[in-house]
């Protein structure tokens, strides 16, 4: 494999009904960084159905270079079609390095990518960077529990691959008017050929916000003590207006379902306010959260570990102070 052949830092452009994910755009800011510190283009691919226009802001974020799939067989996300676009596209202009949300999409796209080529892929990464003489990339993450940061490279293969977790990279405020080359790509798959059909979208009707993408978020732990105590937690967030977070623990009790779990095995986010009620602040949660503007704690051991991570802790039984503080929000916000 001749390293020299593979040049320019490229991006996984992620589009769900006509927008653009937001950890497509962060890692467009990273990937910038990256291309810049390798004198190297950026490119974002993008792939669907009449998102020809999608171009325009993925250049507005840093990339120099677009490559376009456009098609009727990429309305909806299919691992084989995506799959297939994005291995033509890398075998005909051989980038250096692909980045992909680590979202649902993003990590089944890149492992299909990966084994297909064949070559390595990092998983969840939080930090990015590249050695400026040889191009390596440097893509570290969480491992052995949180406890070390691990910085994975891919020695013997290109291009090298990375998902980076939503909300830890930062997009570049959007240059309006910025434009690069638009270079449109297709692929020779008829829609008989592929296996799996989308028969049918079913949404789920329960509204809920996003935890990676909320300003607000309470997160419940197992001092919440059943399924019925984790309405607490509910109720507190839906007087905030909140998304509701919750440990691996409740996840694994069946009390909320995974992707609502904070931490090393589930989301990282950063909102602006972090509840941390009923969770004692075990590394593997820490690792998901630490980050967050400001970090509330409540929980009745005053010696428990998710006191030495937040700025305010209220030591007591979440179940007199809960109560209280949903009264005392819903007098001031409704
Ligand atoms: P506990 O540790 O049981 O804590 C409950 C807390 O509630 C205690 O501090 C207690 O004092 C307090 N409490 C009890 N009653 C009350 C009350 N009435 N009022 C107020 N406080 C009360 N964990 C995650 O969260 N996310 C992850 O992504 C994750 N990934 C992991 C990956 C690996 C490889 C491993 C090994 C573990 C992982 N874990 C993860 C699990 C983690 O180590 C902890 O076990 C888990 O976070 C504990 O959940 P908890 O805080 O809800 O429960």
């Amino acid at each position: 494999m001749e390293f020299d052949d593979y040049r320019g830092v490229w991006v996984f452009i992620e589009e769900k009904d006509g927008h653009i994910a937001p950890v497509s755009l962060e890692l467009l800011g990273a990937g910038r960084r990256l291309a810049d510190k390798r004198g190297a283009e950026l490119a974002g691919v993008v792939i669907g159905d009449q998102v020809g226009t999608l171009a325009d802001t993925v250049f507005e974020y840093g990339a120099d270079v677009v490559y376009l799939y456009d098609d009727p067989i990429f309305k909806h996300y299919r691992t084989e079609t995506f799959m297939k676009a994005l291995l033509a596209c890398t075998q005909k202009y051989k980038p250096e390095i692909i980045l992909y949300g680590a979202t649902s999409t993003g990590k089944d796209l890149a492992s299909a990518v990966a084994t297909d080529l064949p070559t390595g892929l990092t998983a969840d990464t939080t930090i990015l960077d590249v050695e400026e003489d040889t191009g390596l990339l440097l893509a570290s993450r969480p491992a052995f529990g949180g406890n070390i940061m691990a910085t994975i490279l891919c020695k013997k293969y290109r291009p090298q691959m990375a998902t980076v977790r939503p909300k830890v990279m930062k997009a570049l405020p959007p240059e309006s008017g910025r434009r690069g080359r638009l270079i449109a790509e297709s692929i020779p798959l008829r829609e008989d050929e592929v296996r799996t059909k989308v028969l049918d979208i079913v949404k789920d009707t329960v509204k809920h916000v996003r935890i990676d993408e909320a300003d607000v978020i309470v997160a419940g732990g197992k001092g919440l003590g059943s399924p019925g105590g984790f309405q607490l937690i509910h109720q507190l967030a839906g007087v905030l207006g909140a998304a509701v977070g919750g440990s691996r623990d409740v996840v694994e009790a069946g009390w909320i379902e995974h992707h609502h779990q904070v931490g090393q095995t589930g989301v990282t986010v950063t909102p602006k306010i972090y509840f941390a009620i009923g969770i004692s602040g075990a590394i593997q949660h820490l690792v998901g959260m630490q980050n967050s503007g400001l970090i509330i704690a409540i929980n009745k051991d005053p010696e428990a570990a998710i006191f030495q991570a937040c700025h305010y802790g209220i030591v007591g039984d979440a179940f007199e102070i809960v109560p209280m503080l949903i009264e005392q929000f819903n007098d001031v916000l409704h």
